[in-house]
């Protein structure tokens, strides 16, 4: 598999079609997959979690999950020259999933998001199995929240408690999880609710959903700054790296 690297980081050049013909070995095999989001935000705070990087290290696709990424990594000439995006691939995994009646597992967002996901998405694939899902302001354990996933012993668990709590979360606990496909979804369980919508269209196929997340909410409005910097930093970083000097 080819790989580039940014800052440090290292990010797999994968397709969707890749990633869902490995779905289908590893569940065959019992392997882990860990299909682990890499965007501008991550790669820019990760060193504040040297527990996130060995996770992403190790994980098994590290998928560009941001235009910030592309974009660095055509102008610098490497392998990655289309996005990712991690709430499609949750729908691909969902459509596996409903074709081959496989069992999924929900853990993240507010009580009353995860149940209005749920719904929504036994309702658009009747033949999948939601084995459970567990809201992420939960009081119970993190060993009890483990103890609840095996006992069901879904193929698939999708953790959505956003960054950095998520990726956290994942290294902390996919050695003892009795899961072969994991996947880290960010806000993705707020959007199959209905509570939040994506953005228009025109932004997707732009590629400016960040730019539309942005500005929509006050919130994110200081974002609107992460993906020149980004790119800034990831090319100096990599002029850098080809001098010799990091
Ligand atoms: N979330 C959660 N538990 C928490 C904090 C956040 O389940 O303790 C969920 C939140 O409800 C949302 C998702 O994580 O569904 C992403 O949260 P947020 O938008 O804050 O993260 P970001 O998009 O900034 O990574």
């Amino acid at each position: 598999m080819k790989q580039d690297n940014m800052m440090g980081i290292p990010v797999d050049a994968l397709t969707y079609e890749e990633i869902l013909n490995d779905v289908s070995v590893y569940l065959k095999n019992k392997k882990k997959m860990t299909a682990i989001s890499v965007n501008p935000q991550i790669v820019t705070e990760a060193k504040k979690y040297p527990e996130i990087v060995s996770f992403i290290e190790q994980s098994t696709h590290r998928i560009p999950d941001g235009i910030g990424i592309v974009l660095v990594s055509k102008l610098t000439k490497g392998p990655i020259t289309s996005r990712i995006a991690g709430i499609e691939l949750m729908t691909k995994f969902l459509a596996y999933a409903n074709e081959y009646k496989k069992r999924v597992f929900f853990y993240g967002a507010k009580p009353e998001v995860i149940a209005d996901a749920v719904k929504n998405i036994q309702h658009k694939y009747p033949n999948l199995i939601i084995s459970g899902a567990i809201d992420g302001y939960t009081n119970l354990t993190e060993q009890e929240i483990v103890s609840q996933i095996n006992q069901e012993k879904p193929d698939f668990l999708f953790v959505g408690l956003g960054f950095p709590r998520q990726e956290q979360w994942l290294s902390r606990n996919v050695e003892q999880l009795d899961v072969s496909i994991f996947q880290d979804v960010g806000g993705s369980f707020d959007v199959f609710s209905g509570h939040v919508k994506r953005s228009p269209q025109f932004f997707i196929d732009y590629h400016l959903e960040w730019l539309y997340r942005s500005l929509s909410n006050p919130k994110r409005i200081g974002r609107i700054f992460q993906l020149p910097v980004f790119m800034w930093r990831s090319l100096l970083w990599k002029m850098r790296k080809q001098e010799g000097s990091v």
